[in-house]
């Protein structure tokens, strides 16, 4: 068996509906486009990836999550699952009231059931879960220009399927548990990117298929909205489908996509993002190097050590820094390699783009050839 759902079942809200329903369901109320996170959210929120979350989060709830990590039910949780909204929408919104969301078409695609509409304490949620109230960081430079000051929360459900960055491969949890099961895999790890393959991220991903028991790997990659200078959600698809093609065997590796807003919330977001592979089925999860960070803001070992101190029902699989070493000719981390930094080729991604941009060769000790002829296509937006 994959592993259990966080919290024991996967609450789906999917009610899906032909439009005139829609449209009659939706006729005389209020209806709004979420900003893009929220959009994603609610997506996830409804097919089970964030439970046993069934809504974005009320005022007391996010408090919970901030000062103890614990959802209101006493369950380990790191990050404020929140609907920001701005003054006019609050205003308008009744508590108690159905609402209905509407996607970047226009279309509507869901509803939020609202039990409560509050304030939100930006500088209190920035500290709380990024740790920080610099803007340099990009979550919290959306928090503070991008998010609404106001939020509501409330149940949520939706009534049919909206295209995503990912839609080829975007997987709901269900799916993957099936596609699991088909494939006869108990044990699966999970491993989290945002960027195309380079060498040290193959050694994570075959290092920890040779962990006894484990059968399979899951590749989720997050592509939902982007920043500035990271790769569109298809080359990193593409490079990582030409990489599996070449380097992973067919029968232990699946691809998927999660369209949602990375959150660099360093030891907290790893949490966060490990649970919603449990809900995925995975029983395992690699943990890199400052996982789920960005820029200095995070010590790069925290999130080792914060699942040390929490148990979310998944087994991280922690790894040191990984890198080509010219002495031990080949790739290893600093865990084992005795050799001084002097013989290591450290990858950085920014170092990498830079190499795609001046049309230099990136060298194989560093990026498979497959992966940066896909990338040479054009992948990163500006
Ligand atoms: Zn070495």
């Amino acid at each position: 068996m994959v592993n259990s759902p966080y919290g024991g079942k996967l609450k789906i809200s999917v009610e899906l509906k032909d439009r005139e329903k829609i449209d009659d369901h939706a006729r005389g109320a209020l209806s709004i486009t979420p900003f893009t996170d929220f959009f994603y959210d609610s997506l996830k929120i409804s097919d089970g990836s964030y439970s046993p979350i069934e809504g974005f989060m009320s005022e007391e709830e996010v408090e919970s999550v901030i000062k103890k990590e614990r959802l209101l039910s006493d369950l380990p949780w790191t990050i404020p699952i929140i609907f920001a909204v701005d003054e006019k929408v609050y205003a308008k919104v009744k508590e108690g009231e159905e609402i209905f969301l509407k996607d970047p078409n226009g279309e509507i695609y869901g509803s939020i059931n609202v039990d409560g509409k509050f304030h939100l304490r930006k500088k209190e949620i920035a500290i709380g879960v990024y740790g920080t109230h610099d803007p340099k960081h990009p979550n919290v430079e959306d928090l503070f220009n991008n998010y609404g000051d106001f939020a509501i929360s409330g149940k949520v459900r939706i009534f049919r399927e909206v295209p995503l960055p990912g839609n080829r491969y975007e997987l709901h949890p269900e799916q993957a548990r099936d596609r699991f099961k088909k494939m006869g895999w108990k044990n699966v790890v999970a491993y989290q990117a945002r960027n195309p393959p380079h060498v040290a991220h193959e050694y994570l991903q075959k290092v920890s298929l040779e962990f006894p028991g484990i059968d399979g790997l899951l590749i989720h990659l997050v592509v939902g909205r982007l920043k500035k200078g990271d790769y569109s959600a298809d080359a990193i698809l593409n490079s990582y489908e030409a990489f599996i093609d070449n380097y992973h065997k067919k029968e232990k590796t699946m691809l998927g996509s999660l369209s949602i807003t990375m959150r660099y919330a360093g030891p907290k977001a790893a949490i966060f993002l490990a649970i919603v592979r449990r809900n995925f089925g995975a029983t395992h999860y690699i943990v890199g190097r400052d996982q789920a960070g960005v820029g200095n803001f995070y010590d790069p070992y925290a999130a080792h050590k914060k699942f040390d101190e929490m148990d979310i029902g998944i087994i991280p699989l922690k790894f040191r820094d990984t890198f080509y070493c010219r002495k031990c000719r080949g790739i290893t981390s600093d865990n084992v390699c005795p050799h001084s930094p002097e013989y290591r080729m450290i990858i950085s991604q920014t170092r990498i783009r830079e190499m795609l941009k001046q049309g230099e060769d990136i060298p194989e000790e560093i990026m498979r050839p497959e992966v940066t002829a896909v990338l040479r296509k054009g992948g990163s937006i500006d």
